[in-house]
């Protein structure tokens, strides 16, 4: 349970700083090839607690997440490692009514499935190893990265 904030502490209006590492599972098939891949996942932001009557048992945490996920190359199936930076803003709350508050239970925030929702977000359609790749031969499968094949196109 890396990537858990204790609030515990927290009074009304404070502010504290959050960083956070650890591994986020990211669901199957969301690159094929790699089941469950876990994305490494570090966090810098921070944790606000609101303030004010009605909104005391709520959240806000705020930065910047960095995920390195282990994929696979969509048009010439290597392995690579994928890199998303992303801004995140997510809201928590002791009684979550909004849909989009995560539940913050027991004075634990657990940000997993947020950032999981946001690595997804951030990736693109396609994971390619370099934006050259020139991807297998659809007749003899050959990787022509590496090797002319002399089949027709
Ligand atoms: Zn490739
Ligand atoms: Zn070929």
């Amino acid at each position: 349970m890396e990537l858990t904030v204790d609030v515990s502490q927290t009074v009304p209006g404070e502010t504290v700083s959050v960083n956070v590492k650890g591994p986020v599972r990211l669901p199957d098939g969301f690159s094929h090839g790699k089941k469950a891949a876990a994305a490494d996942v570090s966090f810098t932001g921070s944790l606000c607690r609101e303030s004010g009557v009605f909104q005391t048992g709520r959240f806000i945490i705020e930065g910047s997440l960095t995920a390195e996920i282990p994929a696979v190359c969509a048009l010439c199936l290597k392995d690579i490692r994928w890199t998303v930076d992303c801004g995140i803003r997510e809201f928590y709350s002791r009684e979550p009514g909004d849909i989009d508050e995560w539940p913050a239970a027991d004075n634990i925030l657990d940000l997993t499935q947020a950032f999981a929702a946001n690595i997804l977000t951030a990736l693109p359609m396609k994971l390619v190893c370099s934006e050259g790749c020139k991807g297998l031969c659809p007749a003899c499968g050959k990787d022509r990265n590496n090797d002319n094949c002399s089949c027709n196109e």
